[in-house]
């Protein structure tokens, strides 16, 4: 595999802040928040995205990756950008399946299946669904020529696309996301040794209780969030996502800002604007001690006060 480097969150709000075309906007938002191959990402089209609706409980789009299917990449443009876009051509496959010798999209993924992927940030949503409103297709050079003018531009540096897929498992990883799951999604059978080594290194509590801060930083960037989203994102029980959402509504640190759904569907959406590594505060007496858990904070509050 050749070396990655994926961008810090730091530099992809930067980038972020700048990249207001699509062909470096939707890469940005939507390759970190589902992991795709790059190859995946430049074939992916219209009818691979399972848009939600009033009618399922399905909260986020889906995106389905088949293992090979026909290269569509080749399929002309609808609309103005056709002339700008310039990779596309009728006759052959696109230059990613030629590289491989191949005629045929095939997909990296060493699942035996084809493998749904949720698009659980709202802004890579948002990116999927403007685009895929007006193309079918993602017509974009695979050097991501666009970005990469912007990334040299702002952070010194070259974003690739591949980088940009590892941003995903850094991501998945804070949030307290399984090995397993954050492999599964990525279209990979074993969980690879960085991805171990990254573990170690950042979360040595990965397994059983998640720290507020973790499910804050996943409502910081994901609200406005149902409990059922919040607990897809960090495969803990929806009962263990209540019992911490009520903790913090109590704080202040979370509040419900409205509904989802109509009838016996509704569900009530969170969110917050408390940044996620905020310590708690005692608040006895003027006291003002922190804590960075609410057992250390009850615990002091129990003996101090
Ligand atoms: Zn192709
Ligand atoms: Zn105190």
């Amino acid at each position: 595999m050749s070396k990655v480097d994926p961008p810090t969150e730091e530099e992809i709000k930067l980038l972020e802040h700048r990249a207001t075309q699509p062909a470096a906007r939707v890469p940005l938002t939507v390759i970190p928040s589902t992991g795709l191959y790059p190859s995946e990402f430049f074939h992916l089209r219209k009818d691979w995205i399972t848009w939600p609706m009033e009618m399922n409980s399905q909260e986020y789009p889906i995106i389905t990756v088949p293992l090979s299917g026909e290269c569509t990449r080749k399929t002309k443009l609808r609309g103005r950008r056709k002339a700008t876009v310039g990779i596309v051509r009728e006759d052959e496959p696109c230059s990613i399946c030629r590289k491989k010798g191949k005629t045929n999209f095939q997909s990296p993924s060493r699942l035996e299946a084809e493998r749904n992927v949720p698009v659980i940030d709202n802004t890579a949503a948002d990116e999927l669904r403007l685009w895929f409103q007006k193309y079918n297709t993602i017509p974009w050079n695979r050097n991501l020529t666009r970005l990469q003018t912007v990334s040299e531009d702002l952070i010194n540096r070259t974003v690739k696309a591949s980088d940009l897929r590892f941003v995903f498992a850094r991501r998945a990883v804070k949030m307290g996301i399984s090995d397993e799951l954050i492999a599964e999604n990525m279209g990979l059978k074993h969980i690879p040794k960085w991805l171990l080594e990254y573990n170690r290194k950042n979360s040595p509590e990965k397994v059983g209780k998640l720290t507020y801060q973790q499910y804050l930083e996943v409502i910081y960037r994901n609200g406005p969030i149902t409990v059922c989203g919040i607990s897809n994102l960090i495969s803990r029980s929806e009962s263990a996502v209540r019992s911490m959402l009520k903790k913090l509504e109590k704080r202040g640190f979370a509040t419900r800002v409205g509904q989802k759904g109509r009838g016996r569907q509704t569900k009530n959406l969170w969110d917050t604007d408390v940044c996620p590594n905020t310590p708690l505060t005692c608040s006895e007496n003027r006291c003002g001690e922190k804590f960075d858990t609410f057992v250390g904070l009850t615990a002091h509050r129990t003996r101090a006060h």
